[in-house]
């Protein structure tokens, strides 16, 4: 396959896998402006699946950066109430998301980190009530990824030409270069789901972490979690896939019912900066303790959103064998790198991960145990030598993971 029958391929898996654009849907992209191209096959193949309506946003990290660099920090936290307003419409008009997703994962590493953690505050704060339209599936949305030049050269330091080769890996790691990918990815989603049914069947009560780099983590499912896999459907019961690539299979913890210490295995890129080889120790739920070798302050900005981004609200499966853990590559993006390894996420739970859960409360989802928070931040932890042990409520113990894959 030649490079452009490659990516209106990939274009076409976004769209009818991803979105699943239908008759008279209002199609909102947001792309970085170096991958205009890509917005446009986006927009072409959502208005020949029926889509009444196309809206890009265009984003730039040359442009967010002039903004840091120049811009006071009172006017960057006061957030306009049109953007709020704007997505709130969007979303209530029922509008599927296409987020293009490509940050330079060092762009703000010489900007004062309390600017950032600042203006981050301020953005979570401000959309913090729209959060539901995504975390509850109330409309159909998905994340992708596309090379940009500074991505690229941080992915591929080596590389004589790093857009084209993460280009191919990008095609390998969602299955384009397969001969049928979109039987491909239906035949994927079917096998993730396999493994949903059988957690759910299973009902642990403790998923208990073990490897070699110190992680002794026990980690207690709330009564009525449901573990998620592939595809969702919105509120509309139309299917999307929030996520391409996908390899997890994810539920909830129980707010208050994670114990022990558990270490990073990859870095996390947050808010244009790096942090690794960090560990984290919790009580009750709560990070009580934590060190990083690179990034430790911004670590601590991540606690420092709200108090309940020091609990989690993510359990995520991931095998460590999969075609992105294959590629031996480490993406600076979480999109990638979360789906090469088991992880977990500082902050908000989805609410659609416990029975009945897209119905409850703010007061009914905390009483079982739901954490929420202005910030929903996942981070890697699986290695080739995790092992992941269920213990069930008559105290029965069954291997999950061993030497970091499926039993
Ligand atoms: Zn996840
Ligand atoms: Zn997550």
């Amino acid at each position: 396959m030649d490079f452009t029958k490659k990516l209106s391929t990939y274009a076409k898996l976004v769209t009818d896998i991803g979105v699943q654009v239908k008759e008279g849907d209002t199609i909102v992209i947001k792309c970085p402006i170096e991958r205009a191209d890509f917005a446009r096959l986006l927009a072409k193949n959502s208005y020949e699946a029926g889509a009444h309506s196309v809206i890009v946003n265009w984003s730039d990290d040359d442009l967010t950066l002039m903004e840091y660099e120049n811009s006071p920090v009172e006017v960057m936290e006061d957030i306009p109430q049109y953007l709020y307003d704007r997505n709130e419409y969007l979303y209530e008009k029922g509008a599927k998301f296409i987020s293009v997703y490509a940050a330079n994962p060092e762009l703000l590493k010489n900007i004062d980190s309390e600017k950032i953690q600042r203006v981050s505050l301020a953005m979570s704060m401000k959309f913090k009530p729209l959060m539901k339209y995504t975390m509850n599936d109330i409309n159909s949305w998905c994340v992708v990824s596309v090379p940009t030049k500074a991505w690229a050269d941080k992915v591929l330091p080596e590389s004589k030409d790093s857009v084209s080769d993460l280009w191919e890996l990008i095609f390998d790691v969602t299955r384009v270069n397969l001969e049928d990918p979109v039987k491909a990815w239906k035949d994927h989603l079917q096998l993730l789901l396999d493994k949903a049914t059988w957690l759910n069947n299973s009902n642990f009560k403790y998923l208990r972490y073990k490897a070699s780099n110190g992680t002794d983590l026990d980690i207690e499912l709330p009564e009525g979690h449901i573990w998620t896999a592939a595809s969702s459907l919105n509120a509309k019961e139309e299917e999307f896939v929030p996520n391409m690539p996908t390899e997890e299979v994810f539920t909830l913890p129980k707010k208050d019912g994670v114990n022990g210490i558990v270490y990073s295995s990859k870095p996390l890129a947050y808010n244009g900066n790096v942090i690794d080889e960090f560990w984290l120790k919790f009580e009750n739920g709560r990070v009580v303790d934590f060190d990083a070798k690179v990034g430790k302050e911004t670590l601590s900005s991540i606690f420092e959103q709200d108090e309940n981004a020091r609990y989690l609200g993510e359990v995520a499966l991931v095998p460590f064998k999969s075609p992105i853990s294959d590629s031996n590559v480490l993406f600076f993006n979480t999109l990638f790198d979360e789906n090469a390894s088991c992880h977990l996420a500082f902050g908000k739970a989805y609410p659609t991960t416990l029975k009945g859960g897209d119905a409850m409360s703010e007061e009914e989802l905390a009483a079982h145990g739901v954490n929420d928070s202005f910030i929903h931040e996942d981070f890697m932890v699986g290695t080739s030598d995790l092992s992941i042990v269920g213990i069930d409520h008559e105290g029965k113990q069954v291997n999950i993971f061993v030497d970091g894959n499926w039993a």
